[in-house]
């Protein structure tokens, strides 16, 4: 998800002060992993946006899968009280010990749950300029979240990476077939995705999107995620699972593929000939709109952040 926190961060006052009991009780998530494939589970949030009270911190997906060595997480939300939950949710399924998690991205509410996940031996991987990002920004991120749930996500341990990928990857984890993709900063700086060719599904972190837009924030790379896309596509996965929203199938990322090729090529060719930000929204709502809004929970809003975003992007 995005994060504007460190912006926010200067307006915000003090941090809430909260008793621990208050906090226990708020803490208190009882997941359900489902079945998504053969030994692969998700553990889905319905809440899209930043962390709140309201939601408990609890805004982005995360992922496992079980092998014959150990088990695998992939994201490990918000809170370390959420990656508490998650592996007592975990420890429903199966008993094997937490060998691997990876963190999609540098993103605060993909990570900030490692230490409520690990254990003593557990390989935290990530790509490298991600685990940057999340050394120089991962305090203020919990601060932040702390202020924005008014206290329910607690001052949650920092984990950092272990293991930093740099150079295209495929392992083998306890008999899985994996292959690290990035994304040459589609979304963030340091994205990963995660694809299991056996099983022919992907873990796209903020990547990916199935009921919401994509997600473009200003350090997004439009080009870079667009050919993400179609790489993925390439691959022809049964499965795609995203950092938000529901589990979802390829014909997400094709619908996203095309909608970002349209929406880019609109605001490129509109601000090299003048036009407004403005304009471009006007445009783009009468040229998309019945195509994609059905397609979208959130077209009508996404779509004009995404213009004035890309609209940015032009003149940097
Ligand atoms: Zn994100």
């Amino acid at each position: 998800m995005l994060m504007h926190i460190r912006k926010a961060l200067f307006f915000t006052g003090l941090i809430t002060l909260f008793s621990s009991n208050a906090w226990a009780q708020n803490n208190d998530f009882k997941f359900s992993p489902e079945m998504v494939s053969h030994n692969i589970y998700s553990i889905i949030s319905p809440s899209f946006g930043l962390p709140t009270a309201e939601n408990k911190g609890w805004n982005s997906n995360s992922y496992f899968f079980v092998t014959e060595q150990g088990v695998l997480v992939f994201d490990t939300g918000s809170s370390e009280a959420i990656g508490k939950s998650i592996k007592a949710a975990i420890k429903t399924v199966t008993n094997q010990p937490i060998r691997w998690i990876v963190n999609s991205h540098s993103h605060a509410d993909h990570w900030l749950g490692n230490a409520g996940i690990a254990d003593d031996n557990t390989e935290i991987i990530a790509k490298k300029q991600a685990a940057n990002t999340m050394n120089k920004y991962g305090k203020d991120d919990v601060k932040a979240f702390a202020r924005m749930t008014k206290g329910i996500t607690g001052n949650s341990q920092l984990l950092y990476p272990s293991k930093l990928l740099t150079s295209i990857e495929k392992r083998s984890l306890g008999n899985m077939d994996i292959e690290f993709i990035f994304s040459n900063n589609g979304h963030s700086e340091g994205d990963v995705l995660m694809w299991l060719p056996k099983q022919k599904v992907v873990f796209g972190g903020d990547v990916l999107s199935s009921d919401w837009m994509p997600i473009i924030i200003p350090d997004a790379n439009v080009p870079n995620l667009i050919a993400t896309l179609n790489k993925v596509i390439k691959l022809n996965p049964d499965v795609v699972l995203t950092g938000h929203g529901n589990v979802t199938t390829v014909e997400s990322v094709k619908r996203d593929a095309k909608l970002l090729t349209h929406v880019w090529q609109l605001v490129k060719s509109g601000y090299q000939a003048g036009k407004k930000p403005n304009e471009i929204i006007t445009q783009a709502r009468a040229e998309l709109t019945s195509s994609y809004a059905p397609l979208y929970k959130n077209f009508t809003s996404a779509i004009k952040e995404q213009i004035t975003t890309m609209y940015k992007m032009q003149s940097a």
